[in-house]
């Protein structure tokens, strides 16, 4: 595992103090019930650890986007306070503040006694959490003498909850399990990876996933694109994509790309063949949606390409069998759609039946690798698709810089 230079819960003792622990309860909601509980899960092993160490246990976390006053109500984080005292078996009281921190969160967590729970109102009912604002940090701070965080899903960003808090927090500043556990997966699989090691990205485009790209390069010995952007790569190569995604300001970039994996040696796997259409399903999942399968060279001018062929899924799927460690982020197509889903299938199969250490950056395709019914047959589901994103690329993640160095 590579060594993680931070703090975490296992250096500190929390007897009888006030502990806030950034969590990342950022759920799946449909008309007011928690659709998926999988990130809640991820978070009881540090709150167990938290409550059996005597702490008072001040959760916090964002969930969803707040635009307007009237997305409020439908992100109120009181059923999570109903779910994780299921889960715990124990109360969690929950402190129901428009303003987060206000008379019912001060009431709360002065009436606490050692091992109780609290779970403050989402973050994001504050405008300056995402600006960083010192006011609401220093009211989260008010509440707490010790910080946890333990929030990977959030660690790209330097919000209030996981980064201002910790200037006015005396300390100590620590991570909780999960974040020690993703950063030991995702860290091991890049900084010394057992090889073979094959990176395989998806997704819509090239854009979002420069870095990355590059970054990974460097590190893997096989890197794999599937998704919209590998057409550009494509384009790149001088095939006639006919009307599929690409992006004609990045073209010479996947040129580069491709040059680059040639000089270190590198395997660069695209498509070889693709399964098309004559538009794009409208809705997104309309069963209906007539398909072709054709070699890449042959897609039609008034074609897309939505999914990966059956010769590349099997062309994958080889890469991943050969491979000792997997890392994955992106769907192979479009793959909302059942009819263009069988690529994305086929990678997470391969996984799934891999030997490999594998590990799945968070997002779309952890979603789907869950909905396969694979999440116990995959090394590690990292619960950040973003943060995962941002540490393959190779930055610091603002979260996890926050927390202390290790003495
Ligand atoms: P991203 O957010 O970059 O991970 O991209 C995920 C989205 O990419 C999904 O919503 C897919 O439907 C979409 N996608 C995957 N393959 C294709 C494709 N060949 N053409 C258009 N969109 C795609």
């Amino acid at each position: 595992m590579a060594a993680l230079n931070k703090k975490t819960i296992d250096d500190i003792n929390v007897k009888g103090k006030r502990v806030l622990c950034r969590c990342d309860f950022n759920v799946p909601l449909k008309n007011g019930e928690i659709t998926d509980d999988n990130r809640i899960v991820a978070a009881l092993p540090t709150i167990k650890k938290l409550i059996a160490d005597g702490g008072k246990v001040i959760l916090c976390s964002h969930l969803g986007k707040i635009k307007t006053e009237e997305d409020k109500p439908s992100k109120t984080l009181a059923p999570v306070a109903k779910r994780l005292s299921e889960l715990l078996g124990k109360e969690v009281k929950f402190a129901a503040d428009p303003e987060v921190v206000g008379p019912n969160a001060r009431a709360a967590v002065a009436a606490m006694k050692d091992g109780d729970v609290v779970l403050l109102e989402n973050t994001r009912y504050r405008k300056e959490e995402t600006k960083n604002g010192d006011e609401f940090s220093k009211d989260l701070a008010s509440l707490a003498d010790v910080f946890v965080n333990d929030a990977f899903g959030t660690a790209h960003r330097a919000h209030c909850s996981n980064v201002g808090v910790t200037k006015y927090i005396k300390g100590p500043h620590v991570v909780g399990y999960l974040m020690e556990k993703e950063i030991k997966f995702l860290g091991q699989a890049v900084e010394n990876p057992v090889r073979p090691f094959v990176a395989i990205l998806g997704g819509a485009k090239v854009a979002d996933k420069l870095n990355v790209i590059s970054n990974l390069l460097e590190k893997c010995d096989t890197l794999i694109i599937g998704g919209g952007m590998a057409y550009t790569f494509e384009k790149a190569k001088g095939y006639e994509i006919g009307t599929s995604l690409v992006d004609d300001t990045k073209i010479d970039y996947c040129k580069e790309m491709m040059e680059k994996a040639d000089k270190l040696g590198k395997r660069l796997l695209l498509p070889v063949d693709a399964v098309i259409t004559d538009h794009f399903p409208d809705p997104i999942d309309d069963p209906e949606i007539k398909t072709e399968v054709v070699d890449i060279d042959k897609i039609p001018a008034d074609k897309m390409g939505m999914d990966i062929g059956p010769k590349t899924r099997e062309l994958y799927a080889k890469a991943v069998a050969d491979a000792k460690t997997v890392v994955w982020n992106g769907p192979m197509g479009v793959f909302e759609n059942p009819v263009l889903s069988a690529g994305t299938r086929a990678v997470a199969q391969a996984l799934a039946d891999s030997d490999a250490t594998t590990i799945i950056g968070g997002g779309d395709s952890a979603a789907a690798a869950n909905q396969m019914g694979f999440h116990d047959k995959i090394t590690h589901i990292s619960t950040g698709g973003g943060a995962s994103l941002e540490f393959l690329e190779g930055k610091e993640l603002p979260g996890v810089a926050a927390a202390d160095d290790k003495d």
